[in-house]
């Protein structure tokens, strides 16, 4: 196979792995590709607001591992295919000059052994770096059960890593693996990455991130999100994804699954609906503890400990703390704008920086749009 060949399958492997931030700002479109017709190529919203293409591929797809919820577990029939470092670099540094994509991001199954893994991307990464003086965006998957000096190696390279956690215990991990340690191949590494990036130490400018796998394992909405909480607030991790667990790629370990409605995906897999709505709440709520100042405790859990799949958590915290509201447009901060149905930092930061002109007297004289002032002026007075 020559090394596009082999980019199809091992891309197309790839696409499950969603903590690379591929996709744009809409979280429902970590999934598209960049529709040039490289599976590959994945367009990317930087942290700046900017748009790029970036490159996106497993080292290799044939996993020694047996996680039951992924497609690329040991034991399954597909096509086998590996890069080489060399392969990967030389491909990557020649397609980035004359596409000028805007990085790398580096997976791989667990190949033979998880060091011996780690290994190859971070091989990968130091030709780039010192063959070919590239200083742009690399990311690499930390795989899990690799070493902690693996980790300290990749610290040298990339501009970003990440750890998928894939659920929030090794309680809810037992079923879906008899190859791995929830706490000795994935939860301490991650707090190993966490505590060498951690602010003020000298890898704090690489990024971290992780991933939930999504309704594989019985864990509810408040399980996961209690974790993500204390990914982001006491380890540091910088973002954390959610991927819905899809049906036909791996089995499910829960007899009555939550959902009954099958669709396929864009890749043609099929995914239930709920899962896909799940994961989208998920995002919603993870927004409402990372960016809106919401704590943990706020979010509105059901009695069966999942998120409502009907409403978004912020409608229905606002629904159920009407004390909290109206709220003067005039007066309130911007803390308390951002808790209002509709309003997101965009619009909080353009009503503060307007009233410093002037008590402002309309909403739509900010440009919010008719339906904007029907959801949102129900939480306020002018
Ligand atoms: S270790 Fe990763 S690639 Fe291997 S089976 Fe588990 S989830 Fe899949």
């Amino acid at each position: 196979m020559d090394t596009q060949e082999k980019l199809d399958i091992l891309s197309r492997d790839a696409q499950y792995d969603l903590s690379c931030a591929c996709g744009t700002k809409n979280p429902a479109e970590h999934r598209t590709r960049s529709g040039d017709g490289s599976s590959w190529l994945y367009p990317v919203t930087t942290a700046s607001g900017g748009a790029g293409i970036m490159l996106k591929t497993l080292m290799g797809n044939r996993c020694s591992n047996d996680c039951r919820y992924c497609p690329l577990r040991a034991n399954q029939d597909f096509r086998p295919a590996v890069l080489s470092p060399e392969e990967i670099a030389s491909f990557f540094y020649d397609l980035q000059k004359r596409r000028g994509l805007i990085g790398l991001f580096l997976s791989s199954a667990v190949l033979s052994t998880s060091d011996k893994t780690m290994q190859l991307l971070i091989d990968a990464a130091r030709i780039l770096r010192t063959r070919h003086a590239y200083r742009g965006f690399i990311h690499l998957k930390v795989i899990p059960g690799c070493s902690l000096s693996a980790i300290d190696e990749a610290l040298r390279y990339a501009s970003a890593l990440s750890l998928n956690i894939e659920v929030p215990s090794a309680e809810h991990f037992a079923p879906l693996s008899s190859t791995q340690s929830w706490r000795d191949d994935i939860w301490e590494p991650l707090r190993y990455l966490a505590s060498k990036t951690a602010v003020g130490t000298r890898h704090a400018a690489v990024g971290t991130s992780s991933q939930f796998i999504v309704g594989a394992s019985d864990e509810d909405d408040r399980a996961i999100l209690g974790s993500v909480n204390e990914l982001y607030s006491e380890m540091g991790i910088g973002r954390i994804y959610y991927s819905a667990y899809q049906r036909g790629l791996g089995e499910s370990t829960i007899a009555g699954e939550r959902a009954r409605v099958i669709e396929p995906d864009l890749f043609g897999n099929e995914t239930s609906a709920a899962h896909l709505v799940r994961e989208h709440r998920l995002y919603q709520a993870d927004w409402l503890l990372r960016v809106y100042g919401f704590g943990y405790e706020e979010l509105p859990f059901a009695h069966d400990g999942n998120l409502s799949l009907e409403k978004d958590p912020k409608q229905l915290w606002a629904e159920a703390n009407p004390s909290r509201f109206p709220l003067s447009v005039n007066r309130a901060t911007r803390e308390e704008l951002l808790r209002v149905p509709g309003i997101g930092p965009t619009w909080a930061a353009r009503i503060v920086q307007a009233r410093r002109a002037g008590r402002l007297s309309s909403l739509s004289s900010l440009g919010f749009s008719p339906s904007l002032v029907a959801k949102a002026g129900r939480y306020l007075t002018l």
